[in-house]
């Protein structure tokens, strides 16, 4: 039994007796036995309170000596006597109480505090073989840009502009700051439709470099003080992606998506608290600044430590679709466009589906960016829609495309499965209507992959199976070949 609880004792964390936050979150603990454990920011506070209260450990120590038990408890005239002798050589004596033995209270669970309070100690995290570069000796762009093909289907520019930014801002870290020219910081602002891959590049980015990531939704942040995260909760996740490391988080990487609903409101008459406050808020820390944050929370609170994170080195991509944008490109576009020699025609830009990629600086001011804001993001670029042919590309192409999921999958219950071209186009277009972007892709395939998922593991004699069009188009069935049989079977 004792060895079980010692096994115990190894798995679990240890909790804190009075915050009960576990050892991870709170660091070094100071057992008291009884297998009583006390955070040391608890141990402080209870040590402050007692130096407060004008007493000494020695005191306590006085006062603790004389321990009672519970036959003692009722007193006779004798004990009285005894009692008064008592105070007499050892000091003072509480009556009525006892030193109980805590852990004891808690059935002998050997930890003083109950099992389902407990939380399970993590297994350290096995280092994933995916990093594939060291962000001290970076690799050259083309490099970094080739891994990210590997994943991420089309969006070229975007791709470059990423590997070369990423590759200066590492070779800035990497170098320091040893003379007087001081490279800036290449922090970027990345536009595009929903679903075209924006979070998925730099997630992948982040992967490859092995480097902390937090990501971000601009849409619940707000000013401090008010209903919704502070802005500088985004480096308290950060810290918490790099497992409370600091030297790691100071070098990782801050997406914040929905950059575009902090655009300055329109007629705002009271305060703008999520809008331009929140730019505003934004701009030291995308500059480089140091920042108290609690380690282990969203809010800063009295129970949380804090930890001071320097965020000059740490990377913000801000992300965003900025609906309403196109409208304000067309418009400058189409007035520079009918003044003078350079006349043209007035719907020129109407049917245009890469406008976004004509951005300037001024029409983000116009879309209710601040100058300010706009001027820490050096590097805008944006990311093209997708057309049939990437979501065609996106299905098959990529290491984890979901085609190629699915064929593991059978082909775990030894069944192949192949796709016609015509069925990719039709699952692309059917993606394309519904304008998510890529992100119909998944909803699409798992509808029709469903009967196949069902139905095929019934039967062992079938060895393969080919989706067609008509299935998808529901006017016919896959087709479907049993093992060693040459003749095939069109489902109906
Ligand atoms: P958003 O641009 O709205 O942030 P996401 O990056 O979240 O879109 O894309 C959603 C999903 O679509 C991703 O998880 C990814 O699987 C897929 N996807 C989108 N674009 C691409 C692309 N260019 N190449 C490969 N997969 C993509």
């Amino acid at each position: 039994m004792e060895h079980n609880q010692d096994e115990l004792k190894e798995e679990y964390e240890k909790i804190c007796f009075l915050c009960r936050r576990p050892e991870s979150k709170t660091g070094k603990m100071v057992e008291m036995g009884n297998n009583i454990c006390i955070c040391r920011e608890c141990m402080q506070r209870a040590v402050d309170s007692m130096q407060a209260s004008g007493l000494s450990y020695q005191d306590l120590l006085d006062m603790s000596a004389p321990v009672m038990t519970a036959g003692q408890e009722e007193s006779t005239d004798e004990d009285d006597k005894e009692d008064k002798d008592n105070k007499d050589s050892k000091g003072i004596k509480i009556p009525n109480i006892s030193m109980i033995n805590l852990s004891d209270l808690f059935g002998g669970m050997g930890m003083g505090i109950p099992r389902q309070q407990q939380v399970k100690k993590k297994k350290p995290k096995e280092k994933t073989a995916e990093k594939a570069f060291d962000i001290k000796s970076i690799p050259a762009p083309h490099k970094i840009k080739a891994s990210l093909d590997e994943y991420v289907v089309g969006q070229e520019y975007a791709k470059k502009v990423i590997s070369v930014a990423v590759y200066n801002h590492y070779k800035r870290i990497g170098t320091g700051t040893t003379d007087d020219i001081e490279i800036e910081k290449s922090n970027m602002l990345m536009l595009g439709p929903t679903g075209c891959g924006k979070t998925y590049l730099v997630k992948t980015l982040a992967r490859l470099l092995d480097v902390p990531l937090a990501i971000a939704d601009a849409t619940s942040l707000t000013e401090a003080g008010y209903i919704g995260d502070d802005i500088e909760s985004v480096i308290s996740r950060l810290l918490a992606a790099a497992d409370n490391d600091v030297d790691r988080a100071e070098q990782g990487i801050v997406f914040i998506d929905e950059i575009d609903k902090i655009a300055k409101k329109r007629n705002a008459n009271q305060r703008d608290v999520s809008g331009e406050a929140v730019q505003q808020g934004m701009l030291k820390l995308l500059e480089g600044s140091e920042v108290e944050v609690p380690v282990g929370a969203a809010s800063k609170n009295a129970m949380v430590p804090m930890t001071i994170v320097n965020t000059k080195n740490i990377l913000f991509i801000c992300g965003g679709a900025f609906p309403g944008l196109e409208d304000i490109i067309k418009e400058r576009l189409n007035k520079q466009a009918a003044i003078g020699f350079m006349g043209d025609l007035k719907d020129k830009y109407d049917a245009d589906p890469d406008l976004l990629t004509k951005v300037t600086v001024e029409d983000l001011r116009n879309f209710g960016m601040i100058p300010e804001f706009i001027g820490r993001l050096p590097i805008i670029f944006s990311l093209k829609a997708l057309t049939k042919d990437m979501l065609v590309r996106i299905l098959q192409e990529p290491r984890n495309a979901i085609i190629k999921q699915y064929q593991k999958l059978l082909a775990l219950d030894e069944v192949e499965l192949t796709m016609e071209e015509g069925a990719l186009e039709a699952i692309a277009e059917k993606a394309l209507e519904k304008k998510t972007g890529a992100r119909a892709l998944r909803a699409i395939i798992e509808e029709f992959m469903l009967d196949i998922m069902y139905e095929i593991p019934k039967d062992e004699n079938i060895g393969s199976v080919r989706i067609t069009r008509e299935y998808i188009e529901h006017t016919g069935g896959p087709v479907i070949s049993l093992r060693n049989v040459t003749p095939q079977i069109t489902c109906k």
